[in-house]
C-alpha cells in the first residue's frame, strides 16, 4: 500500500493506492481561484492536478472521499471529476443549498458527479458503511461518532469530518480531515502507524489523550509555509501539536521545522514563529513537499 500526501499548501489531498490496485483520493485541496489566495492557491491546485496526472496515467480513481465540506478539502472536486474517471464520490451529505439560484460548492460537486455518472454516497453517523469493498487483507472503515455528529458540527464543519481508517494486514493509516478535539473525544480509535494530523496541525485538534490512543509511528501534517496564501490567517502548524507528535512517534529529533507559537495568528509578528528540532517521523508538506509512505502490510511504513 502506498500513501501520497500531496503538497497542496493550506489544504489536504492524499492518494491511497491499495495493494489490490484500487485508488482512493482523500480530499482534493483548495481551489485555484479561492479569494485572497492568489498566487499560492493556483500553485497548489496546479501541483495537485499535475501530480495526479502523473500518478494516475490511466486517469482512473475508485473513489474521491471528501472528509468535510470546506474548500481547502473539496476545492478541486469539480475539476478532478472532469480530469479523471471516478467511480464513487463520498461526502458527509451536508452543505447542499436550498435555493437553486445560489448553488453551493457542494451543489456544484454533486452536479459534476451526476453529469459524469459518478455514484454519490453519504457517509455519516447514521450511514457509517463505507461503500468500498473490504477484502481479506484490506479493511476500510469510516471512524465516526456514535449516533450523531454532535452539536458542534452545525457551527463548525470541521467537527463533521468523516475520518477514514485503512488497514492493510498489520499496517494502518488514519485520516482525520479537520476533526477537532470535540469529535476526537467522541470517536473510538485504535493505534495506527500513520496519522494524518487533524486540521493542519492546529492546536484545536490532536490532544494528548487522542495521540496516546492512536500512538502513531508517522504523523503527516498537510499545511502551507508561514504566511503563504490562506495560511497567513491560520498559522499552521502549532508548536504544541508538533512537539506532542514528536514525543509520540519515537524517532530522532534531527529535522528542523518552522512552527507557530504565538497566541493569535491575526496579530502574529515575526517572533511568533520559531524553528524547532522535530522527530524525523513527523512530516510537514510545506517543508517536505509530496510525502510518500509505503508498507508491505507488516505494520511498518517507510518513506519513499
Ligand atoms: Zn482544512
Amino acid at each position: 500500500m502506498r500513501i501520497t500526501f500531496y503538497d497542496v499548501g493550506q489544504g489536504l489531498s492524499a492518494l491511497v493506492v491499495l495493494p489490490d490496485g484500487r485508488r482512493i483520493l482523500v480530499d482534493t485541496g483548495e481551489h485555484a481561484s479561492r479569494g485572497g489566495c492568489e498566487p499560492a492557491c493556483r500553485v497548489w491546485s496546479d501541483h495537485l492536478r499535475g501530480a495526479l496526472a502523473k500518478d494516475l496515467p490511466d486517469k482512473r480513481l475508485d473513489a474521491i472521499w471528501i472528509t468535510h465540506q470546506h474548500s481547502d478539502h473539496m476545492g478541486n472536486a469539480v475539476d478532478l471529476l472532469g480530469d479523471l474517471t471516478v467511480a464513487l464520490y463520498v461526502d458527509n451529505g451536508t452543505g447542499l443549498g436550498t435555493d437553486p439560484r445560489r448553488r453551493t460548492q457542494v451543489d456544484r460537486a454533486h452536479e459534476a458527479a451526476r453529469a459524469r455518472r459518478v455514484r454519490v454516497v453519504t457517509v455519516d453517523p447514521a450511514n457509517p458503511e463505507v461503500p468500498l469493498a473490504s477484502t481479506a487483507d484490506v479493511k476500510l472503515r469510516a471512524v465516526l461518532p456514535k449516533g450523531d455528529w454532535g452539536a458542534r458540527c452545525t457551527d463548525d464543519p470541521n467537527d463533521c469530518s468523516i475520518a477514514l481508517r485503512v488497514d492493510y494486514c498489520r499496517s494502518s493509516v488514519l485520516f482525520m480531515g479537520d476533526a477537532e478535539r470535540g469529535e476526537e473525544s467522541r470517536i473510538e480509535v485504535e493505534p495506527a502507524g500513520v496519522l494524518q494530523v487533524g486540521h493542519h496541525g492546529s492546536d484545536t485538534s490532536t490532544t494528548d489523550a487522542f495521540v496516546s490512543r492512536v500512538r502513531p509511528a508517522w504523523a503527516v501534517i498537510s499545511a502551507a509555509k508561514r504566511g503563504e496564501g490562506t495560511n497567513a490567517t491560520y498559522c499552521h502548524p502549532r508548536r504544541s501539536v508538533v512537539e506532542r507528535l514528536s514525543r509520540a512517534t519515537g524517532g530522532e529529533r534531527t529535522r528542523p521545522m518552522e512552527v507557530f507559537e504565538g497566541t493569535s495568528c491575526r496579530k502574529a509578528g515575526a517572533t511568533d514563529w520559531t524553528t524547532i528540532a522535530v522527530d524525523d517521523h513527523v512530516l510537514l508538506t510545506a517543508r517536505d513537499g509530496d510525502v510518500r509512505l509505503v508498507t508491505t502490510g507488516d505494520g511498518t511504513f517507510t518513506r519513499e
